[in-house]
């Protein structure tokens, strides 16, 4: 856990600057700033300052594992604000996850996708997920291939108790602003291809992509999520 290393007025300052670029990089690209939702990647932080940033001008939070997530919502964190799971998910602990995130980002196999399905069924609710797309087939990250996608959603659709309302993806931290753009760009086209499909029991607009270093080129690229991090709580450490 990371120490509270920034005042309340410091933080409110960080969020407040996140979100400007954000509105900026909306009207650049000719969409309304509201389109938008800022999730605040909040892995690692402690539950002091979430909720000291859950009173500022944050959408959502975004968390990558499970016991943080159950922590955080045991103390309050959001702030009643809702909470997304970001992080890459096994199949086995999909029980701790399903009916507790709003939206679950980071569905990368069919695997995965029936096990949330599954629990779903169990607890009676519908899960809302987001497929994670690995574009240039990095063997680090989760997510499935472009090519995978069609099978992917028929099996989706069949499934009662899981809705898939978007797409999700993280580029290579090593790619250049052109590239990254690029992969963005890459990443809506499927998404109107998806959208193009009109898959029974299926909503698709969301688009998940951007961080601290590329939130920017996310949103000028589509983007109606950018989960960022850094940019609001400082290097982790
Ligand atoms: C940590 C994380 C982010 C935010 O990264 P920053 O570089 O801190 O903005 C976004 N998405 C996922 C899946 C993450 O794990």
């Amino acid at each position: 856990m990371s120490e509270v290393y920034f005042t309340n007025q410091e933080l409110k300052d960080r969020i407040a600057a996140v979100r400007e670029k954000m509105a900026n990089a909306a009207l650049r690209a000719g969409r309304k700033p509201e389109e938008v939702l800022l999730c605040a990647a909040c892995k690692a932080q402690s539950s002091e300052i979430i909720r000291q940033s859950a009173a500022f001008d944050i959408d959502v939070f975004g968390e990558n594992r499970m016991q943080e997530m159950a922590l955080h919502l045991q103390e309050n964190a959001f702030l009643g604000k809702p909470c997304h799971f970001i992080g890459r998910l096994q199949t086995n602990k999909v029980k701790n996850v399903v009916g507790q995130a709003e939206l679950i980002h980071s569905v990368g196999s069919g695997r995965l996708l029936s096990a949330i399905s599954k629990e779903a069924e169990k607890q009676g609710i519908i899960q809302d997920v987001l497929i994670q797309i690995n574009l240039v087939g990095e063997e680090s990250k989760a997510g499935i291939a472009p090519e995978e996608l069609d099978s992917l959603m028929e099996y989706a659709c069949e499934q009662k108790t899981v809705r898939v309302s978007g797409l999700m993806a993280i580029p290579p931290a090593s790619m250049g602003e052109q590239e990254t753009r690029g992969y963005f760009a890459s990443l809506r086209n499927l998404m109107e291809q998806l959208k193009s499909r009109s898959y029974p029991n299926c909503n698709p607009d969301i688009l998940s992509m951007g961080m601290s270093d590329s939130y920017e080129w996310a949103i000028e690229e589509g983007a109606t999520i950018v989960r960022v991090g850094r940019v609001i709580y400082g290097e982790r450490l």
